[in-house]
């Protein structure tokens, strides 16, 4: 078994998305891997590490001269290296990760961790480990980068290369695999997306940036040229969202609206154009799906350089402001889109959507051992990762499983990812988790609540999401152990308490038109072999808890068909659900990390979906528990580099601080 430790941060250019794309390309190359991606910024800076983060984006955004000379400035490293003096807390928790967790390599995405790598090892023998780097930045290469030693420098194309090798950096060590693109680039790239352009229309990707909110015009604008498709994507800006549909809502033949979506890769594999700002992720990842670019919004100091490239490459152009870009756009789409087919044709030579497979290969043989490791050190961070193929397989005994049926992800209104959500219970050695993302009537309610409804999960995005959790449920069995279902939360709002109702539809394989009345879901549910169950059915007493009491106040008539009722929803308990003595469940409701401090499910039964829906429609060898952090807590939270403190910090929120974000519970 290798161990591989990726070293990330989560401020600035494209390092996240390179840690993650090789995480996933390191795990699709081996079986025989253990991969974890540590952010140590947030572990030791936690709150002023986001604060850090803020100034920085602040700074970006209003001043972005000042920005570029703070920029220039730390590329001298003797400043650099003075800053680094005051690493100790982060050098002191890496000397003893390393220590105890005994990684074959090393690979930093951000060009800190050389530096603090090299001080650590400055007074000993040679460092046990094989160190490599992946720079994520293009062109103009920061000397940072390689100030500090590293056996091996990942670089996204040759001109970076030869940047590099100029500055005096020996030529054997800079390896031009391209950027490490999550390896679904890799999957999608064969196929074309030329069934979707059976209309001759070209398809044009328009990413809004948080910071330049500002499209409206310019959209209106594009949709004025002939022969064009547009894709939207809005980030998790539900009220962003809202104006775009609203403002499309002539063109919906034509023009497509997302909120946050994980479905990039599709999206940019399918696209003839991408419009976006310079951010080092995205300019990447357009490469590896062969689209090309448009930019029209540049960061001085570390977003030039990816502009530059796009230039040099001869791959798109760079148009910051509304009339140059419409101008610009013009320009590829005249003549047939001649222009558009040079980009493209360009594009072929320097996309690499395989790198992260590429790289993640020659990690895995540069740093595999020679001879069988002595004794497996205690693995400290690394997750046990069993390799089982079937869950049905050599699981007959009973034992208590740890579960939680009602859960929430950036698919509707929670704050972490599938994915996320995947790794933040499966760390903690959850037995069973459900998805279940809020799902409104397609029919938009007026008023306030159309804004709501961009809360919940759009009915065009509903493939997409079985797609992603039937992929995520393999990946929690092999690496967590943990089964994964996939559900959904169905909104029922009326006007008031008494005429509203959530009604939770446990382990699904297809989706359920949220349409029909309660009745009829309940019994498409079941017919799927599903769970219906009744979600916070009484009075809430937390801030923002919702009042859904329609399901309590019809008793006679759901009783008789629903498998449960929640007894407790996060903080709340509902006793009269326990005197009634309806079969029950306990759940999170989880919306963020700090949700995790709540009721839980225990069930004593085999660990097979099957097993765990009949021991809970049978409600016996049931019990609840209210959820704590186990001993060894600093383990798990080492493992989420994408949480501040903050989220974790405690189960007691602020109320004041809560009621200003929105949540539909
Ligand atoms: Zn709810
Ligand atoms: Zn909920």
């Amino acid at each position: 078994m290798q161990k591989i430790l990726i070293l990330t941060a989560g401020f600035g250019n494209g390092h996240n998305a390179a840690a993650f794309g090789l995480r996933d390309g390191l795990e699709a190359s081996s079986e025989d891997v253990q991969v974890e991606v540590l952010d140590l910024f947030k572990i030791c800076y936690g709150k002023v590490n986001d604060w850090v983060t803020q100034v920085y984006l602040g700074m970006v955004g209003l001043m972005p001269r000042v920005w570029a000379e703070v920029y220039q400035v730390l590329d001298r490293t003797s400043i650099l290296e003075k800053q680094m003096m005051h690493f100790t807390r982060l050098k002191s928790i890496l000397e003893d990760i390393l220590k105890s967790s005994d990684p074959d390599a090393v690979v930093s995405t951000h060009p800190a961790y050389n530096y603090v790598i090299e001080q650590i090892y400055k007074d000993h023998s040679k460092r046990p480990f094989s160190q490599m780097t992946v720079v994520t930045d293009s062109i103009s290469v920061n000397s940072v980068w390689y100030a500090s030693p590293s056996d091996y420098y990942f670089v996204p194309n040759r001109l970076t290369a030869d940047i590099m090798i100029k500055a005096g950096v020996p030529m054997e060590k800079v390896l031009p695999f391209g950027f490490p693109v999550t390896p679904r680039f890799c999957e999608l790239s064969g196929r074309n997306g030329s069934a979707d352009r059976a209309d001759g229309r070209k398809h044009i990707v328009y990413i809004i940036n948080t910071g330049k909110k500002k499209a409206g015009r310019i959209i209106d604008q594009l949709l004025e040229l002939p022969n064009i498709r547009l894709t939207i994507t809005c980030g998790a800006d539900p009220k962003l969202k809202g104006k775009m549909l609203a403002r499309t809502e002539a063109v919906r033949d034509r023009v497509r609206v997302l909120g946050w979506t994980s479905q990039m890769p599709e999206i940019l594999c399918s696209s003839d154009l991408v419009i976006t700002k310079a951010g080092g992720a995205v300019i990447q990842e357009a490469i590896a799906a062969r689209a090309p670019i448009i930019i029209n919004q540049v960061i001085p100091g570390q977003e030039e350089g990816n502009a530059k490239l796009v230039e040099q490459l001869g791959i798109g152009a760079v148009a910051v402001d509304d009339d140059a870009l419409l101008a610009a756009v013009h320009e590829a789409l005249e003549d047939d889109g001649r222009l558009l087919s040079q980009w493209k044709q360009a594009l072929e030579s320097h996309s690499h959507p395989d790198a992260a497979l590429q790289i993640a290969k020659f990690i895995l043989h540069e740093s595999e051992s020679p001879e069988p490791r002595s004794g497996e050190k205690s693995a400290a961070i690394f997750s046990t990762r069993k390799i089982v193929t079937q869950p049905a397989a050599g699981y007959s005994e009973k034992r208590t499983l740890l579960c939680d049926f009602h859960t929430h992800t950036k698919y509707s209104d929670g704050k972490l990812t599938v994915p996320e959500l995947v790794d933040f219970y499966g760390v903690r050695g959850f037995d069973c988790l459900c998805v279940t993302d809020h799902l409104a009537e397609k029919r938009r309610m007026v008023g306030k609540l159309s804004n709501l409804s961009n809360l919940t999960l759009p009915w065009g995005q509903i493939d997409e999401y079985f797609e992603v959790l039937e992929r995520e449920k393999k990946r929690a069995w092999k690496k967590y152990d943990m089964i994964l279902m996939t559900g959904l939360e169905f909104n029922k709002d009326g006007w008031s308490k008494k005429s509203s109702a959530h009604l939770l539809g446990l382990d699904l394989k297809t989706p359920v038109n949220p349409d029909h009345d309660l009745k009829t879901l309940i019994h498409l549910i079941h017919a799927q072999g599903g769970l219906a169950v009744a979600s916070h059915p009484h009075e809430m007493k937390s801030v923002w808890g919702k009042n859904t009491l329609f399901l309590w106040e019809n008793q006679d008539e759901f009783v008789p068909l629903l498998d449960a009722w929640e007894i407790a929803n996060r903080d709340d308990i509902f006793n009269p659900v326990g005197l009634k003595r309806l079969p029950f469940l306990a759940n999170s409701d989880f919306h963020k990390p700090k949700h995790i401090y709540s009721w839980k499910t225990l069930l004593s039964c085999e660990k097979h979906p099957e097993a765990i829906k009949q021991c809970i429609r049978r409600n016996r060898d049931i019990s609840i528990t209210l959820y704590r952090e186990p001993v060894g807590e600093a383990v798990p939270r080492l493992r989420e580099p994408w949480l501040s403190e903050m989220d974790l910090g405690g189960s007691h929120r602020d109320p004041a601080q809560s009621r200003t974000e929105l949540e539909v519970a």
